[in-house]
């Protein structure tokens, strides 16, 4: 079967590794497109390597110096001929530059413009425009917050708790709490010094805290040239140190009414935006209202609760939008049917959350209907101690909620990983708990939770 198409690319680079990029050689191959690897000299045995048609080694285990690498990511399209880089998520996927430089040298970067990247990538920049877009925003300051001075102005009159965010954030990193003025400074200082550490960049900005919300995103995609739809939500509220550990769609907390309403708020601001691909609209949510507090110009690693519930290969989107093919889809094509929840599978201690690489004896990984598992892993991979430690997905679908835990307890009870700790006894005891079984946590619910009870 010949799947190539007038305009659609030949061959795609993926410059990532792990589940994302087999995830992403996988839309690929229903495509008809080949696929190159690139993979530090620590992936080697990685399966996202053995499985492409091509596959390029970019230099030494850290990340800076391989995955981060521009030049000789740039170096293994040039050799390999590929026309099209898939960044998946996190290392380069929202690093404006890099989709510059590629548009430079004629290879395509699956994502949006690298000028929506740099927008969404100031968190000020991103305020602002989303609140001229019509999205309701978090209460905050303008713009950054200069001195501790200016801070506690803007704290006194938008009063406590606020919270301090680093301009460059992510990954939940150079957010401070203050409850009150006697927390301010060492918040906002403590802000500012990890923002320079993980960011280079100490600018902060004000936000007023919201108590006891929960965080919902919509997914979007347009087309770039004013045209765009939204996929529903998702629902990320389970959170530890602001990282998502279970999503569900759709949201247990919104009615029909609320989910068109905030849908189409955030495609109608991608559409004006003139927006191209996948993007996400977070937002805190609570006492029924929603409020902005950033938008990813990416794929995420939640994406396929969104799959599941429209019966849409987002990856594949991506790859037909950054070929140049117009949606696929009007708004109303799009249905969302029945209930999906991902749980994260980290190599990790489910108590202590520490990490925990070294070599996975036995993989046995659950099916049957249903059932989905996106993961790299094999019986007798070296999961190395250099990356992240999500090394699997559990994704499940159910006509309905209910349906959905009984079949994520059971598909919990067939998975196997030997030799590592991970989070899948995190999964079970949650399961047990009558606030999850109901749909009743906010961003604070799986802290306090683990608080209460440290023999989990
Ligand atoms: P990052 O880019 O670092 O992930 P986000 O702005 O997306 O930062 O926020 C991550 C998480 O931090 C949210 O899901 C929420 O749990 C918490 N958070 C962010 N802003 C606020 C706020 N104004 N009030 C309360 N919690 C917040």
């Amino acid at each position: 079967m010949n799947g190539a198409r007038a305009g659609m690319f030949e061959k795609v680079l993926i410059a990532n590794r792990g589940e994302i990029a087999l995830r992403v050689l996988r839309a690929c191959r229903e495509m008809g497109i080949a696929t190159v690897a690139v993979h530090s000299t620590a992936d080697e045995a990685a399966m996202h390597v053995r499985l492409a048609d091509e596959s390029v080694c970019i230099g030494p285990p850290p990340a800076a110096e391989s995955y981060l690498n521009i030049p000789a990511i740039l170096a293994a399209c040039e050799i390999t001929g590929a026309d099209a880089v898939h960044p998946g998520y996190g290392f380069l996927s929202e690093n404006a530059r890099f989709a510059e430089i590629l548009a430079e040298h004629g290879i395509a970067f699956i994502g949006p413009s690298p000028e929506h990247i740099r927008v969404m990538g100031d968190k000020i920049v991103a305020r602002r425009t989303a609140a001229e877009l019509g999205i309701p925003v978090v209460p905050g300051s303008d713009g950054a917050v200069a001195t501790l001075a200016e801070a506690e102005k803007i704290a006194d009159a938008m009063g406590y708790p606020v919270l301090i965010k680093a301009t460059a954030g992510g990954g939940g990193r150079g957010m401070k709490v203050a409850a009150d003025k006697a927390e301010l400074e060492n918040a906002y200082l403590t802000a500012r010094a990890e923002a320079q550490a993980a960011f280079g960049n100490d600018e902060v900005y004000i936000e007023k805290y919201l108590d006891r919300p929960r965080h919902i995103e919509v997914q979007i995609f347009g087309d770039g040239k004013g045209h765009a739809v939204h996929l529903g939500e998702r629902d990320c509220s389970l959170q530890r140190r602001h990282q998502k550990v279970w999503e569900e769609a759709p949201s247990p907390a919104l009615n029909a009414e609320q989910r068109v309403e905030i849908g189409a708020i955030a495609a109608e601001a991608a559409a004006k935006m003139g927006y191209a691909g996948a993007g996400t609209v977070e937002f805190l949510y609570e006492d029924g209202h929603f409020h902005f507090i950033e938008m990813n110009t990416r794929l995420q690693v939640e994406h396929p609760v969104t799959e599941q519930i429209t019966g849409l290969d987002l990856v594949q989107e991506q790859i037909a939008i950054a070929s140049g093919a117009p949606l696929r889809y009007r708004q109303e094509d799009i249905r969302l049917a029945g209930h999906a929840i991902e749980v994260r599978i980290n190599a990790e201690d489910p108590r202590t959350f520490a990490p925990s690489p070294g070599k996975v004896t036995t993989v046995h990984v659950p099916g049957g209907l249903g059932v989905r598992v996106d993961s790299a892993i094999y019986g007798g991979y070296v999961i190395p101690p250099y990356y992240d430690s999500l090394i699997g997905k559990l994704i499940v679908y159910g006509k309905d909620r209910i349906e959905c835990l009984m079949r994520l307890k059971r598909a919990l009870d067939e998975y196997v990983i030997d030799g590592v700790k991970t989070t899948i006894p995190l999964f079970r005891r949650l399961l047990e708990e009558p606030d999850i079984q109901d749909g009743l946590y906010d961003i604070h619910w799986l802290e306090e939770w683990l608080g209460q009870k440290p023999e989990t």
